[in-house]
């Protein structure tokens, strides 16, 4: 016997009688009174909500985050303190410049945003597929995406925009070489690594505060596409990252990463090479181990893309007891601009839809706005405090963080641009490279700096030779200038 198929309705939930246009007679009009018609046209004209600046084009997937070792030494996080624990957990991937339609396997870096439902509400830990991003000060994100999109003019993205800023922001430096290394363009999403790449912070029982860092390595191994294979991709399928994973996940086949944390006292931040809340550097492995946490894995696609990918919202700001924010700039900027991003793309009630509630209880005063539903306060009558009201909820004192020593900070606008070691990480990156791979990294970058103007190309060639002079010579010879030339004239 056939299953009892539910009623048609609208959204309303009033039954459909029949689906066709109510007109008078069978020529037409239509008339007004047709709700039922008028209804789906009118969704139809607002089933877009508006598209991501950055990170447009997504990939999702839910899963389940399986603490493997003890790290309450470091936090009291309740989701990472028992061995075995496990919690459900949300993934998006995403390339980050292009639009909502761009083919998948572009040389890009990938967002690796997660959304773990914790019984202390969702900790998301919105990270890239590289340790290190573009520039250290906030102040410079919206002009680093405008060079990463298309020209106000001509509407096409433009080769000389991009490394006028790169050469002008010696920062950038380390992220670019890892963008046109050979892991600038992942296989599939399944074989990339994931990193929160700021530095955090966690406090564990006793209020003890240590800086860290969150590494998410892949279990299926790192495989990357040459430029060939991805052109040849791209010219055959456009979706094949999305459909990779849609096809494991969907054939049994469930990918997994392992979660390590790098962890720093805040003795050894005083006196470490580098700035540790700056998120153009690394905290080399010698000096700071990986910690294995646990390890998450994939095994379920969404049921409705709109719903889950599509509208799923992250936030850097979405912290839980025992991991919070560091001083890192960046980091600070992100804890505001998401969650807005959020309220103007999906709605001020953004946290309400299923993909975005949190598993556990949520209350407190905010009210209204719109798509607001009432499942956050039905048993609070005020919406306000201080109130001597029934059924207000209670602090948890155990949540607040302990105080931060900012020392005798003096505000200031501080030049993120000078006065900062740029190059020495850069260099030791691309001493790890074996001699053709720094070819093909050097054939690369001269392929998309070659048209930019030459005084752009002169100025980054300075940056690539501080960095490992075999480095700026490469590049320069593919480039068909003359290295020596430039480092006198510029008196290095
Ligand atoms: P290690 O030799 O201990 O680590 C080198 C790291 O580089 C490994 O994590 C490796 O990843 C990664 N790596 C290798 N090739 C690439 C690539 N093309 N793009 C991005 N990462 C790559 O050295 P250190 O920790 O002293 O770091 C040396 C340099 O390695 C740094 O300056 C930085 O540029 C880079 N790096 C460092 C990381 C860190 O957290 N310390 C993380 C990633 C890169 P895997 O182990 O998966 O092969």
């Amino acid at each position: 016997m056939s299953e009892k198929r539910p009623p048609l309705t609208t959204a309303d939930g009033n039954p459909i009688g029949m689906q066709q246009a109510l007109t008078a007679g069978p020529r037409g009009p239509v008339l007004m009174q047709d709700v039922q018609l008028l209804e789906q046209m009118q969704h139809f004209n607002r089933e877009r909500i508006p598209e991501r600046v950055v990170h447009a084009k997504g990939t999702g997937a839910h899963g389940t985050f399986t603490a493997t070792q003890d790290i309450t030494r470091f936090t009291k996080a309740r989701f990472l303190a028992d061995i075995g624990k496990k919690t459900d957990m949300f993934i998006r991937f995403s390339t980050v410049a292009g639009e909502r339609g761009a083919a998948d396997a572009e040389r890009d870096v990938r967002g690796f945003a997660m959304k773990f439902y914790t019984e202390d509400g969702n900790w998301d830990m919105v990270g890239n597929n590289t340790p290190v991003f573009f520039i250290r000060d906030p102040y410079k994100f919206a002009n680093f995406i405008h060079t990463q999109k298309r020209d106000p003019k001509t509407n096409m993205r433009d080769m000389d925009m991009q490394w006028d800023f790169w050469s002008l922001s010696p920062e950038s430096l380390h992220q670019v070489t890892i963008l046109f290394s050979d892991r600038g363009i992942p296989a599939t999403l399944r074989n990339m690594n994931g990193y929160g790449s700021h530095t955090y912070s966690m406090v564990n029982a006793e209020g003890e505060r240590v800086w860290c860092k969150f590494h998410f390595k892949t279990d299926q191994g790192i495989r990357c596409l040459t430029d060939e294979e991805s052109a040849k991709l791209i010219g055959e399928d456009r979706e094949s990252h999305q459909r990779d994973l849609y096809n494991a996940i969907e054939t049994g086949d469930y990918p997994s990463w392992t979660m390590y944390i790098q962890v720093m006292t805040q003795d050894e931040a005083a006196t470490f090479a580098w700035n540790p809340f700056d998120l153009t550097k690394v905290w080399p492995h010698g000096d700071y181990p990986l910690y294995e946490v646990g390890r998450f894995e994939l095994s379920r696609n969404p049921d409705n893309y709109h719903a889950e990918v599509e509208q799923s919202s992250f936030s850097p700001s979405a912290l839980v007891p025992g991991i919070g924010p560091s001083p890192d700039k960046m980091l600070q900027a992100r804890l505001m601009s998401y969650s807005d991003a959020h309220r103007y793309r999906v709605g001020s009630n953004y946290h309400q839809i299923p993909i975005n509630r949190p598993k556990s209880p949520v209350a407190n005063y905010q009210r209204d706005g719109v798509m607001a539903t009432a499942n956050d306060y039905s048993k609070m009558t005020a919406n306000y405090w201080p109130n001597s009201r029934d059924g207000q909820p209670d602090e948890a004192p155990q949540a607040k963080e302990p105080p931060m020593d900012l020392g005798q900070a003096i505000a200031d606008r501080y030049d993120s641009t000078t006065d900062h070691d740029d190059y020495t990480q850069v260099g030791n990156l691309y001493r790890l490279f074996d001699d053709a791979h720094r070819d093909r990294l050097a054939t690369r970058i001269a392929g998309v700096l070659g048209q930019a103007r030459e005084t752009v190309q002169v100025r980054q060639l300075g940056h690539f030779a501080r960095a490992d002079e075999d480095y700026g010579r490469r590049v320069a010879e593919k480039l068909g200038l003359d290295l020596n030339k430039i480092m006198e004239s510029a008196g290095s």
